[in-house]
């Protein structure tokens, strides 16, 4: 079941930002950069979560929460408000429009994608998935628990962020540089060999003896989760 996301965001960039991490975490993602465009998206079938920037070109976000939550078809829709703003009665009046969360830019890719699924799970836990499992590797987003072979592995915090989303994202390459983006985050400056570390490190945590490693090299290219590890 694929959880169907509406991003409506005026900023490109932002909007690029966003769809691209969310359809990496496997949402079906539609975008609209206008208000008015997304009461008429949300006429004909109600995604399953509304994303949702409050300063929009013509009718502003908080106008379209408001909308939303009258209508019947999205009075339940988890709706998520996007804001430069920081101020306190802000929040308030986004929270009393009728969003079900809040997110001050500028924010981490990794608090986005956390706080959406968070609202999809409580929605509908059968939309989001808790734990990545590949051949004899289990990761439990919850819990933060990894195993392999019904093995507990101690992971630190970085190799944790690394395991998840080259696991998430099986067979895909990401870079050196894409890994600094998703995993560190945009605003730290690491340089790019610190990619190089944090992977040996976690694949001397996940692989024992003769273990097939599932962390791929590709040459010039970066890292991937290896997609035929499940077969070995
Ligand atoms: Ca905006």
């Amino acid at each position: 079941m694929t959880a169907r996301i509406l991003l409506v965001e005026d900023e490109p960039d932002v909007a690029l930002m966003l769809r691209y991490n969310l359809e990496a975490e496997g949402f079906a993602v539609t975008c609209t950069e206008s208000g008015d465009e997304a009461l008429d998206l949300t006429r004909e079938s109600a995604p399953d979560l509304i994303v949702l920037d409050w300063m929009l070109p013509g009718i502003s976000g908080i106008e379209v929460c408001k909308r939303l939550r009258i209508r019947r078809e999205t009075a339940a829709v988890p709706i998520i408000m996007l804001t430069a703003r920081g101020q306190e009665e802000d929040r308030v009046r986004g929270l009393q429009t009728g969003a079900d969360d809040y997110i001050v830019k500028p924010f981490s890719v990794q608090e986005f994608t956390a706080r959406v699924r968070a609202l999809l799970r409580r929605a509908n836990p059968d939309l989001v998935s808790t734990a990545l499992r590949a051949g004899d590797l289990e990761l439990d987003r919850v819990s933060h628990r990894v195993r392999r072979a019904g093995r507990e592995l101690q992971l630190g915090p970085t190799e944790y962020r690394l395991l998840e989303h080259l696991m998430g994202n099986p067979g895909r390459v990401y870079s050196r540089e894409q890994l600094l983006d998703r995993v560190w985050g945009s605003d730290v400056y690491v340089d790019e060999r610190t990619v190089d570390v944090h992977v040996g490190r976690l694949r001397k945590a996940i692989n024992r003896g003769r273990q097939a490693d599932p962390i791929r090299t590709v040459r010039g290219a970066g890292y991937a989760f290896d997609e035929q590890f499940s077969a070995k």
